[in-house]
């Protein structure tokens, strides 16, 4: 009894989760002393945790947050864009509504910022979101096609995916076009869940008429996802806060 006792105390082990001892189950006891199991406090956390693990939202990326994004002094555009993805947040999952977010048009506006803000938001309340920047990510599936189809079939079927920089550096000019490659994949990607009602959160410096121009089943598609919430931001240079 005392050795089993010493043993217990002398256990190194450094639980993040005292109270569950990290099995995220604990046991509670009714009244009729009959034992019932119940997730523990720490479930939701940890679900969180994993999710920006898969998320590929790096550390740098996970700062970026509503509170952390500056309105003040900002032209009145990119506030609607800010009310946007709030508004967004605040509402989501709504299922009468068509639950996508495009935030389009000039570079420098925080678009990436504000999507990020929706990012973080989800994942903390245990929605799988997975972030796809289109030229790393692209490099990415063309240096490891052998897992070509999984990697489509998980950003067809994430709860919410992160499409940063649409065609980012490309236009419709014939040098500057998207790879069939790239076209091909992100039709599959963008019917599949415009298809199952799945939503996309898209940032582009292309506003829907040149996303059109340069595909049109593709432009047509994210319009129509993204009704609700989007917004292009137009205007000058005063827009850009990396250049103030
Ligand atoms: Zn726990």
């Amino acid at each position: 009894m005392i050795s089993s006792t010493a043993k217990t105390e002398q256990a190194p082990i450094d639980y993040k989760c005292k109270i569950c001892r990290d099995e995220e189950v604990v046991l509670k006891r009714r009244e009729d002393g009959s034992e019932y199991a119940m997730d523990c406090e720490c479930k939701k956390e940890r679900r969180a945790e994993r999710l920006m693990k898969s998320s590929k939202i790096t550390s740098k990326f996970q700062s970026r947050t509503f509170n952390s994004f500056k309105l003040d002094g900002r032209p009145e555009t990119v506030k609607q864009a800010y009310e946007a993805a709030w508004n967004y947040v605040k509402g989501y999952p709504k299922r009468e509504e068509k639950g996508s977010v495009a935030l389009l048009g000039r570079p420098g506006c925080g678009k990436t910022h504000l999507l990020m803000a929706i990012s973080n938001n989800l994942i903390s309340k245990g929605v799988g979101v997975i972030y796809f920047p289109w030229v790393e990510g692209f490099n990415e599936l063309r240096n490891n096609l052998d897992s070509l189809d999984d990697r489509i079939r998980v950003l067809q079927q994430a709860d919410v995916l992160f499409l940063d920089d649409l065609f980012k550096g490309q236009d419709n000019t014939p040098e500057k076009r998207p790879t069939r490659f790239q076209l091909e994949q992100l039709f599959a990607i963008i019917n599949y869940r415009y298809l199952e009602d799945k939503p996309i959160l898209i940032s582009s410096e292309k506003t829907i008429s040149q996303l059109c121009q340069m595909d049109e089943a593709i432009g047509s598609r994210i319009n129509e996802m993204c009704r609700d919430y989007k917004v292009t931001l137009t205007g000058g240079i005063e827009l850009n806060y990396r250049l103030q």
